[in-house]
């Protein structure tokens, strides 16, 4: 096994989503470092693996670099493992990979589950653009002004959400982002109770309010971007191939690149390679 820090994602629900190569490295590294010994644990024994076992969480991150450097430097291969899903993502870690790569310690990724992909490959929001907000604060005025920087995002976007704050969490989202505003809520994901929730922030927030299961568990909570439901994503795409076609009539590919961008706020790369696409079926 090379000497590394492996950061390996764990199932967030179902123990069938841990992966084959998750599992080979977390029997093969010398140590594992996990965000709770205790949960991490009852994974490991799931899969017959016996190892040693030290903790990593937020409190005590910095002060284990220097061991984990040591240990990697000496030749041992060590894995990062957090509760659920990928680490690093709203999970300890960041603090430690940095540290390490900054001193030149290979740092190995092992994926797999991460809640805000799973949630947003079923939700049936735009994922073209999306951005990733994790846990806004608990404190209310600060996630409000939060939420204020947010509402005219135009990509969908993605939070994590406990069950006790769920409901406060729905109320400010009205308030802010409207009552219209569409949302999908997914619940449970790959548990027994997996439910997506989709309609607008009042339809779901009344429902809410009234099932009182619906409050319960581990929640993504996913807003369309403004003036972007799935159907006018899909105008969106055709108006922009439209345009890149008279555009590509007139100019060169690269200028009617820029232009398209500076129109449409779309990435100029991506607009650069569908407008060569158009250049080459005009050409024949
Ligand atoms: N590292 C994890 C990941 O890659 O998704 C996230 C850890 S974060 C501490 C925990 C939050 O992720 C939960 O409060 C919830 O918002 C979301 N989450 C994790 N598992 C989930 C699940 N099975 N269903 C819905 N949301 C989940």
């Amino acid at each position: 096994m090379e000497a590394a820090l492996y950061c390996v994602a764990t199932p967030i629900g179902n123990l069938g989503d841990i992966t084959e190569r998750a599992v080979s490295v977390l029997r093969s590294v010398d140590v594992i470092y996990a965000e709770d010994t205790r949960v991490t644990r009852k994974l490991l024994t799931h899969l017959g693996i016996q190892k040693s076992l030290h903790s990593l969480h937020q409190h005590n991150e910095a002060a284990r670099v220097e061991a984990i450097f040591s240990a990697i430097t000496a030749g041992q291969s060590i894995a990062l493992v957090s509760d659920a899903g990928t680490p690093l993502i709203s999970d300890p870690g960041y603090y430690l990979v940095g540290a390490l790569v900054s001193q030149g310690i290979n740092v190995i990724p092992v994926p797999g589950v991460s809640a805000l992909i799973t949630a947003l490959s079923a939700a049936g929001l735009p994922t073209d653009r999306f951005a990733f907000e994790g846990f806004l604060s608990a404190k209310g005025s600060t996630r409000r002004k939060a939420m204020e920087a947010l509402k005219s995002a135009t990509s969908t976007l993605v939070f994590y959400e406990s069950s006790h704050r769920i409901k406060d969490f729905l109320i400010d989202l009205q308030e802010i982002f409207g009552a219209q505003r569409e949302i999908v809520i997914a619940r449970e994901l790959t548990k027994l109770y997996e439910h997506f929730y989709r309609g607008s922030v009042s339809d779901l927030l009344t429902q809410l309010e009234g099932d009182e299961n619906m409050r319960k568990g581990e929640f993504v909570v996913m807003v369309a971007g403004v003036g972007k439901t799935g159907e006018e994503s899909e105008q969106t795409a055709l108006d922009t191939a439209r345009l890149l076609e008279i555009l590509v009539d007139e100019l060169p590919v690269k200028q009617a690149a820029t232009i398209a961008a500076k129109l449409t706020g779309q990435a100029k790369n991506s607009l650069y390679r569908q407008a060569m696409e158009i250049k080459e079926k005009e050409d024949g």
